[in-house]
């Protein structure tokens, strides 16, 4: 299975990729996860772009793109992949189905997770992660029964918070989707490969709808009415 999952901050793109992923033993690539390993590696990259993450704008486009091309040539990557944060614009849209023609790999299905904008700062604000198997929880909608330990991997002291996980730069985040990244919506509409699901739900149902829109789930379909985009 190769899909993009597409949706602003905090829609919950990384838990649904790790859902996905483990169910199909595909490759979870997440360009922010890419360049956060690079600045805790100090790589020249992590050196470029370490401000630009810290102030929530986007990484130049030919930085971003050379990354993910690299990323998808890796072996790993014959059996899937669920992109996650990219493309994030308009020309990352058009770079992305240029190399994967070239690569001669085949695009299955563009996901939009839809989400009610007033509830992504408080979600992104209290999300923290076990650095140890990068479980995700939150203060409010997801707490470890231990606030010391993670339930999933038992280890203790391991929970981070993102830098820009907090209320100005999140704010800086969602206008640049609004502007930037939303319209690549009509890109894969006009290519009849968007669809989509109701980010709102609970995390089991959002997942049982990725799989009705891909196919893969004969429960209940798609009856998310998407919004009209712009
Ligand atoms: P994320 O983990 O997806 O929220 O991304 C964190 C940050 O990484 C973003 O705020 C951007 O600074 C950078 N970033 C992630 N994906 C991209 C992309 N496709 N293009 C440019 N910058 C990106």
């Amino acid at each position: 299975m190769r899909i993009i999952l597409l949706g602003p901050p905090g829609a919950g793109k990384g838990t649904q990729a790790r859902i996905l992923t483990e169910k199909y033993g595909t490759v979870h690539i997440a360009a922010g996860d890419l360049f956060r390993d690079n600045i805790k590696n100090g790589t020249p990259l992590g050196k470029q772009v370490e401000s630009i993450l810290k102030a929530g704008t986007l990484v130049p486009d030919d930085v971003t793109i050379k990354m993910i091309s690299e990323r998808l040539d890796q072996p790993d990557c014959k059996n899937g992949f669920v992109l996650d944060g990219f493309p994030r614009n308009v020309a990352q849209a058009e770079a992305l189905e240029k190399m994967l023609k070239e690569k001669g790999v085949k695009l299955d299905a563009v996901v939009q997770m839809a989400v009610n904008d007033d509830e992504l700062v408080e979600r992104i604000s209290g999300r923290f992660t076990c650095s140890g198997c990068g479980e995700g929880y939150h203060d409010k909608f997801k707490k470890p029964h231990n606030p010391e330990s993670c339930d999933k991997c038992g280890a203790k002291g391991t929970f981070t918070r993102r830098p820009d996980d907090n209320a100005a730069t999140v704010r800086t985040r969602l206008e640049t989707y609004h502007h930037q990244t939303k319209p690549i919506l009509p890109f894969y509409e006009s290519r009849g490969m968007l669809k989509t699901v109701n980010g709102m739900a609970s995390m089991a149902e959002v997942t049982s709808q990725i799989l009705a829109v891909l196919g893969q789930n004969k429960g209940s379909g798609n009856n998310f009415a998407p919004k009209k985009h712009g």
